[in-house]
Parts: C-alpha cells; structure tokens; sequence
C-alpha cells in the first residue's frame, strides 16, 4: 500500500514489503497488524495473507513514478528488515531509492541488526536515511547496530515510549523522535520521561521532534512539551524539501502558541472564521474548512485558540448594500448571511442557504429551482 497518512515527520509510505512479526513490548498494539487485518477483511488482494511477510514486486519501482520530491516512509505496513524478506529484495528496495535522489527515504525497523549486517552489501544512498526504534531503556541497544550502518542521517524513533531512558547514547545520531502510544489500550507517556530526553538531546545538541502524547484520543493530548512545541529536524536537509511536513508543523505552532510561550500570534489565517466566545470572553479562531459552530470541541480548548481580542485587527467597515436594494432580502445582506450595516434588519424567520439569508419561500424556492 502507498498513500498518504498521519505519521507528522514523514510525507509518503512506500511499502513494497507488508506484513511483519511482534519483536518487543513496542510492538503490543501494532497499527500495522491492525490495519493489515482490517484491509484483509475488506477483501483488499495485497493484504490476502494478512499481516505475514509479503514482498510487491509490481510496487518496487513506484518512488521513480512521482514526480515531486518527498519524503517516504519505508515499508510502513511491516519492517523491511523482517527475517523472512530476502536480501536480494532489500538490496534491490536500496536499488530503487538510489535511482529516485529527489526523494528522501526513511527506513525504520527494529531490527537494525540486520541492517548493520547487510549494510556492506548495500548501495547506501545519500537520500537513504535510517532510523531504529526504542521503547525503552532496554532497547537501546539498538542505537549502537545503527551506528554502524552508513546512513547519512541515522536517528532514533522513541516511540510508543513505555519507560524512562535516562542514558541514551547519542553519539553519532541525527534526530531523535518521541512520541506516546496512541489508539486502542494506548499505554501511558510519563512527562519525566519525556523531559529526560529533551534534555539529553539540547545537551547533545541533537534536533528533538515530539510527535504526540497518544493516548485513547490523540488530537486532544496533543503534543506540547513545557509549553512549547519541539519540532526540530536535522540541519543538513539538502536539496529536499520537508514542504508538507514544515507547514503542518507551521500550523500547531500557530494554533498552541508557538515555540516558547509567551507567544504573539498574528493574525488569523486568511479564510478563517473567527467568533467571540461571550462566556470566556475570549475569541475562537475556526481555520478554514472547519466548521465555526457550536461548542469548540476539546481538541480546540488545548489547542489553545483562545486568543485575546487585541491580537486582531480591528474589522473593515461593511460594505455599503447596493443602491435599492429591497429591504430584507437576499440581495441586501452581506454574503456572510449578515445584514449589511444600516440596511433593514432581515425579518427574524428565514433560510440560510449558500451563505445567502433568505426571508421569504419564495427566495428559498426560486434558490432551488433557479430558472433555465
Ligand atoms: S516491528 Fe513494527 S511492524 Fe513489526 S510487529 Fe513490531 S510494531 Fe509492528
């Protein structure tokens, strides 16, 4: 399968191997087994045998079909560096991210061991980053088999975090990656832990991304450490581009109050509905393309989009409504559906319809049965 999705540092999986066995405590509520099940359910051909080792060979050359660069999560269905795929196929998976330099490659497993191993074999290109995870303290070992392969960007992908990591040797890697597990049974993310390797990074002086909290609902604990938001990536980015990846991250900075608080946001995005709320005395900022109604849902309130009134311009006057106009209809209120400043107000009973108000049945029927 290959498409987009919500990992937050990557852009695109490519996954010309699926399926894949449970290795660590990690992997208790693997997404991948879970998702793989669903798809096999749904009658999906490539997911016929669930979630065991399967190689693709029709989607091997994928990557050279897009155009654009990306960033590509690799076999993000399963491990790469399962047992049961053969060298061949991976060297041949290395072939392929070697002939697309315009896109940047990750590939994560948890069995960097065999990566180390079947590095000398392997055309490593530059655009080849690769990643091992560690969920705790006693799989740190990990770091020390990826230290030894020659990825140009070598990092660490903490996540579902399950213990504290007070000594994480971070000698050699680039980037560290932290996050909470999330879904079903997600287990809990302790602060101190978390804490302990932000500190361990600034001190290292290696970029630290916190990907999320988790937690049953994710977009409600969201991801924000102390304050502030730790989205730091590798410095040497090269050629490529983290377009997507940049302007999410834009996004929540702006939405949770930016990097280290206090912060002074600007002005709301163009396009975006902004409303007081009269109860908190405060202003709610809807982003474009979500609904500005009823009550902001919990995701909103930690997410902060209460911003004081002052951090807005004051709104241009309205538009003055066109020369006779008749009173209290569509063509005398603004296209927000309120009525222009000193005209007639609309009577009280009417229709909003494609951002018209319309007061009477007869505008409402001529709106849905416009004449030919
Ligand atoms: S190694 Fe990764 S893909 Fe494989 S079972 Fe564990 S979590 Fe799932």
């Amino acid at each position: 399968m290959s498409g987009r999705h919500g990992i937050g540092w990557a852009e695109e999986s490519w996954n010309p191997t699926t399926g894949c066995t449970k290795i660590s405590p990690g992997c208790a509520h693997c997404w991948a087994e879970r998702m793989a099940w669903r798809l096999q359910g749904m009658g999906q051909k490539r997911y016929a045998r669930g979630f065991q080792v399967t190689t693709h060979e029709d989607l091997l050359e994928k990557p050279l079909h897009w155009a654009k660069p990306r960033l590509v999560y690799v076999s993000f269905m399963g491990d790469l560096l399962h047992e049961e795929v053969p060298d061949e196929f991976i060297g041949r998976v290395f072939e392929v991210m070697a002939r697309a330099p315009r896109h940047r490659f990750h590939v994560l497993t948890k069995r960097p061991e065999r990566l180390a191993r079947l590095s000398p074999r392997l055309p490593w290109p530059d655009n080849a980053w690769a990643g091992a995870t560690v969920e705790n303290a006693a799989h740190a070992y990990r770091g020390d088999w990826l230290r030894q392969t020659p990825a140009a960007i070598k990092y660490l992908v903490l996540e579902p975090l399950l213990g504290p990591v007070d000594e994480l040797d971070l000698t050699g890697i680039g980037w560290v990656i932290l996050g909470g597990e999330s879904g079903p049974g997600a287990r809990p993310l302790h602060t101190d832990w978390v804490r302990s390797v932000r500190d361990q990074c600034v001190a290292a002086d290696v970029p630290f991304y916190f990907k999320q909290w988790g937690g049953v609902r994710r977009k409600e604990t969201g991801r924000t450490l102390d304050g502030r938001l730790w989205t730091e990536r590798p410095k040497d980015t090269g050629q490529l581009v983290f377009d997507g990846m940049e302007a999410r991250d834009h996004l929540d900075e702006r939405r949770e109050g930016g990097h280290g608080a206090p912060h002074a946001p600007g002005p709301p995005r163009r396009g975006s509905t902004v409303r007081e709320d009269k109860k908190s005395r405060r202003i709610l900022v809807f982003p474009p393309g979500e609904r500005a109604c009823g009550r902001p849902r919990a995701t909103r309130q930690l997410a902060n989009p209460y911003l004081p009134l002052s951090h807005y311009p004051a709104p241009r006057p309205p538009a003055r409504p066109p020369a006779g106009a008749p009173a209290g209809s569509a063509a005398g209120c603004a296209p927000t559906g309120r009525p222009f400043r000193g005209s007639p107000a609309p009577e009280r009973r009417g229709w909003s319809c494609g951002g018209l108000r319309l007061t009477t049945p007869a505008h409402r029927f001529a709106l849905r049965w416009p004449r030919r």
